[in-house]
């Protein structure tokens, strides 16, 4: 027989324990955020290539919940896949600024993070955090979509721990 301690059986406890758990709002956001990161589809030279890899059927992205958006106003991330021309910088600065709030940015590959091979060139922005702020850096030249996938897990534990934290991580 199962016997009763404060009017619950060992049963009933066990599954409480099992289906009620405790959480706060800004935790449950994080989770679906982070669980639902929708990149906005663009790439500007050669590590574009690898992310397209990433969205095909060997590395399918899609299991992880993320969708790249053909438009910046449905997404939430932006992965710089490429060389930064300062010509290109000011149309990036745009497309940044057409994305809701809350969004986030992964610099993927040397050029994106510090100019790579073209960092004496005239012509290159020398990081990418000099026109938009970075939330992950993908080292590589070029990364494999595997390691792009690795800074778009890195995204999402930053985004939840975050929304636990209430802390900025920088
Ligand atoms: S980091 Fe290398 S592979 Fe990526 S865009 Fe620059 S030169 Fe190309």
């Amino acid at each position: 027989m199962d016997l009763k301690v404060d009017g619950i059986t060992e049963l009933e406890l066990q599954e409480l324990k099992r289906n009620v758990f405790f959480t706060t709002l800004e935790q449950v956001k994080g989770w679906a955020r982070s669980s639902s990161i929708y990149p906005v589809t663009f790439g500007l030279a050669c590590c574009a290539i690898e992310m397209m890899g990433v969205g095909a059927a060997h590395y399918d992205l899609d299991r992880f919940g993320s969708f790249f958006r053909p438009s910046p106003r449905q997404s939430d991330c932006m992965i710089v896949s490429g060389t930064v021309t300062k010509k290109m910088a000011p149309i990036l600065r745009r497309l940044y600024d057409q994305m809701p709030e809350p969004k986030w940015v992964i610099a993927m590959g040397s050029c994106a993070t510090a100019g790579g091979p073209y960092v004496k060139s005239y012509s290159v922005v020398k990081g990418v955090d000099q026109i938009v702020p970075v939330d992950v850096y993908i080292p590589g030249c070029p990364p494999n979509p595997a390691a792009l996938i690795y800074g778009v897990n890195k995204l999402k534990e930053k985004i939840k721990y975050e929304a636990k934290t209430g802390k900025k991580v920088i």
